[in-house]
């Protein structure tokens, strides 16, 4: 078997300059995360809030965790001021208890807004539509202490790659109208697409993916 480090290499190697890495080390151990760290690797993704806590408390200070998992709003408070990121707002109610948590911290959050375009019922995030008529009717001017930094999405769970290529080409297509409909000065900084995971995160660059979560591919197989 493969060590971290090695796995971690021959990723890198296939991300194009510009392209971030996210290592889902979600229900893997610290000491795991620790060799990836020792092999450069900064920033970290996980999927739940009574893990992150205990990693992020144990681990070094300049390791950049990104929430990648459905956040329950009882939650918000434990996890404010943990995150480099919370990639996965899927309501605008947990959108509002975000920034209402925040600005009471006195922090600022930043956040990906979660697209839904997979097949699956299960999954979570904004329709497209709404997502861009969110933005376009300006709802993110009333965010205090929350930076949108821009969508994340999964495609469908399957193997037919036209499938996973249609989805992709969808939360490309949402990104870029959410672009073409707020101008820029109103929305700064409003530049991340996060898609791509660990079987199909080529194909996500291919339709301009410029940050992609990969745990499997890193770590192995997860034991839940
Ligand atoms: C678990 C997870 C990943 C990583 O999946 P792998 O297939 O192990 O690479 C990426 N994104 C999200 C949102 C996840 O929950």
């Amino acid at each position: 078997m493969s060590s971290i480090a090695d796995n971690l290499k021959a990723i890198r190697t296939t991300l194009h300059p510009g392209v971030e890495l996210v290592a889902v080390s979600k229900f893997h151990t610290a000491d795991a995360v620790m060799e990836a760290y020792r092999a450069g690797q900064r920033i970290f993704g996980e999927s739940r809030v009574q893990e992150l806590i205990p990693k992020a408390a144990a681990l070094p200070a300049d390791i950049r965790w990104h929430f990648i998992g459905h956040l329950q709003t009882n939650k918000v408070s434990q996890l404010i001021g943990y995150t480099a990121m919370i990639e996965s707002v899927d309501s605008l109610r947990l959108l509002t208890c975000i920034d209402r948590e925040s600005e009471r911290r006195g922090v600022v959050t930043r956040v990906l807004m979660e697209v839904h375009v997979a097949q699956e019922e299960t999954k979570s995030g904004f329709m497209p539509d709404e997502l861009v008529s969110y933005f376009a009717q300006g709802g993110f001017n009333s965010l205090k202490a929350t930076h949108i930094c821009g969508i994340m999405g999964m495609a469908s769970n399957t193997d037919n790659i036209d499938r996973i290529n249609a989805d992709f080409a969808e939360i490309a297509r949402t990104f870029q109208r959410i672009r073409d409909a707020v101008p820029e000065s109103a929305l700064r900084g409003f530049d991340t697409l996060s898609m791509g995971m660990s079987t199909d995160y080529p194909l996500a660059i291919d339709h301009g993916a410029n940050l992609v979560r990969i745990g499997t591919a890193i770590f192995g197989e997860r034991q839940y």
